[in-house]
């Protein structure tokens, strides 16, 4: 007896990928195959080191670097450095950091078509997709466009060695909510499923290693790998509860975005198993767990990744709030939503508690 094999539609973003260790030494190869030669580099004011040395890297390639890039791409910062790049007459942007610098590149590329170089340093997966999330005035919008998706990404683990180890553990558990919600997406293709659930094994045997060894080279490498995939599984495909939450709370109660999805991941996967759990059975088998969410929150915990809502800022009094924004917009979700279950799944999440069984 063969399997079914279901039907399927599946896009390949085109985006040019170059992975290793020391890859950002051919930075100034890729400027020149875009066929650019005046190169803004952009970071985080955290990151301005690493800008100023892309920029070294790149000489007379390099017009300049802007180091302003803020977490939810604010439309401000856009039109700042949209100032910068006709002001230094740049004809592409490197970004270096993560979703909150590539979030910049990809806002200034949207609106001027200059092609975009991406070098990433965290596990946020941004790099990888058409989406942009901007904020103006306080409210959070989000779309999908080809021409938002760097056309060059680096991925360089050396870049990721002084990751700090809070921000390791989060991003990487942000990660693997892409690759988790990906297995259940409506959309999900054979070539989605593979690569999530390759990306989670990567992180499952990474992220242990780096808890206790953060400089290790090849964890390093390895989980950047996870990376790659999970952020190209969200690309792909589309998401459902978790994001949506993630998206409320980071949106409405201003909670780190990071960490947020960390905490959130095994309480909204636990929601959704009764509804699909064969298709979260490999999630299962990869953390050798009676159940995905029991197994992520055992591994969140053993990585040392926060566990409660309320360590992050969020007041009890917010948990009705919240539940009730993130049912107020239908979407799609494996098992159906209500506000009662969603206030019990965030009372979980806000407590630390493990999952419902
Ligand atoms: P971030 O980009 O905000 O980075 C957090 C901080 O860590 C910054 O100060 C940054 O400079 C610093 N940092 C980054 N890499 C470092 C390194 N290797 N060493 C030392 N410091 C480093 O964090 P993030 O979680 O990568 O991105 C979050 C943002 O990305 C959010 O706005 C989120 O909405 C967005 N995002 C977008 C997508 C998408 O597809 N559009 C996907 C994921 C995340």
């Amino acid at each position: 007896m063969t399997a079914a094999m279901p039907p399927f539609v599946l896009r390949l973003n085109a985006s040019r990928v170059r992975f290793g260790a020391g890859a950002l030494a051919a930075l100034p190869d890729e400027v020149r195959a875009l066929g650019c030669s005046r190169a803004l580099v952009l970071s985080t004011p955290n990151q301005a080191e690493e800008a100023r040395r892309a920029a070294d890297l790149l000489g007379s390639l390099a017009a300049g670097t802007y180091t302003r890039a803020a977490m939810h791409t604010p439309v401000e910062v856009t039109e700042d450095a949209l100032g910068e790049v006709a002001r230094t007459g740049a004809d592409c942007t490197v970004a270096i950091g993560g979703g909150s610098t590539t979030g910049l590149g990809k806002a200034i590329g949207w609106r001027t078509g200059l092609p975009q170089v991406a070098v990433a340093t965290t596990y946020a997966g941004s790099e990888v997709t058409p989406i942009l999330g901007q904020t103006e005035g306080g409210r959070k919008t989000t779309f999908s466009d080809p021409r938002v998706q760097p056309q060059v990404v680096i991925y360089d683990p050396d870049l990721t060695l002084d990751l700090p180890q809070d921000m390791t553990m989060t991003s990487a558990l942000n990660a693997m909510a892409h690759a988790a919600e990906g297995l259940y997406a409506r959309d999900r293709n054979p070539l989605s499923s593979i690569m999530g659930l390759e990306g989670i094994r990567a992180f499952a045997e990474a992220l242990p290693v780096l808890a206790g060894a953060p400089r290790d080279r090849d964890a390093r490498g390895r989980a950047l790998y996870g990376a790659w995939l999970c952020g190209t599984v969200l690309g792909q495909v589309g998401m459902a509860l978790h994001h949506k939450l993630c998206h409320v709370l980071g949106g409405s109660f201003d909670l780190p975005h990071a960490a947020t999805h960390a905490i959130v991941l095994p309480h909204a996967i636990a929601y959704n198993e009764g509804a699909v759990p064969d298709l979260l059975a490999p999630l299962r088998d990869v953390f050798g767990a009676a159940s995905a969410g029991q197994g992520l929150y055992d591994f969140a915990d053993r990585i040392g990744a926060p566990r409660a809502l309320r360590d992050l800022g969020l007041a009890e009094a917010d948990l009705d709030r919240a539940a009730a924004i993130a049912t107020e917009n239908a979407y799609w979700n494996p098992a159906t939503l209500t506000r009662e279950g969603l206030r019990s799944l965030l009372a979980r999440a806000w407590a630390g508690d493990p999952p419902a069984a």
